[in-house]
């Protein structure tokens, strides 16, 4: 891994928040590993993955932040956003309270990241949402637009969206930074 290093042109650095169990740890494995892994819940602190890609011919090293539990606990630390050019604020479409408390995240987001950031509002597990929904799709692309958001619905279980989602998010950074 180490001699690749001078190969990268970019590092970003990608934060994921949202309420306790909406996906987040899902949706990180699955854009970076391909993966689905049940009950893979890590010990509690800040941990990232990476995927290196190719955008526009440079080789970005998308360094993907997982609160890991955090959120259960305390409030995020400072730390956790520091330094974040993109981030993903997720709610789970099956449960209503995770999409009440979305503004709340980006509250979080705003005070802590920088002005620039670039944000994407993530409607997680939309594989169940044929039998369990509670929170439409139109209500997800509202509230993103008035944020200023990119939106999407997606499941990290079937994998649908997810790599769109994360590679939009990652080309927006790409063009706010080159
Ligand atoms: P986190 O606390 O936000 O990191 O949530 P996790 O990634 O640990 O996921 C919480 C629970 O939801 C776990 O039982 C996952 O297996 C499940 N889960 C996560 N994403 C999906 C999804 O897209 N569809 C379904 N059906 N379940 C999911």
């Amino acid at each position: 891994e180490g001699e690749k290093e001078a190969e990268i042109d970019y590092v970003f650095k990608v934060v994921v928040v949202g309420d306790s169990a909406v996906g987040k740890t899902q949706l990180l494995a699955r854009f970076t590993r391909d993966e689905f892994a049940l009950d893979s819940k890590s010990t509690i602190g800040v941990e990232f993955q990476t995927r290196t890609l190719t955008l526009h011919r440079k080789r970005v090293k998308a360094q993907i932040w997982d609160t890991a539990g955090q959120e259960r606990y305390r409030a995020v630390t400072s730390a956790y956003y520091r330094g974040a050019l993109g981030a993903m604020v997720v709610y789970d479409v099956t449960r209503r309270a995770t999409f009440e408390h979305v503004a709340r995240w980006v509250e979080e987001l705003r005070a802590h990241a920088d002005g620039s950031t670039v944000v994407a509002l993530i409607g997680n597990k939309a594989d169940m949402a044929a039998a369990r929904r509670e929170v439409a799709a139109d209500e997800g692309a509202r509230l993103a637009e008035e944020q200023g958001l990119f939106f999407s619905e997606a499941s990290a279980l079937t994998g649908d969206n997810v790599e769109r989602a994360f590679l939009t998010l990652l080309e927006e950074v790409f063009a706010v930074v080159s």
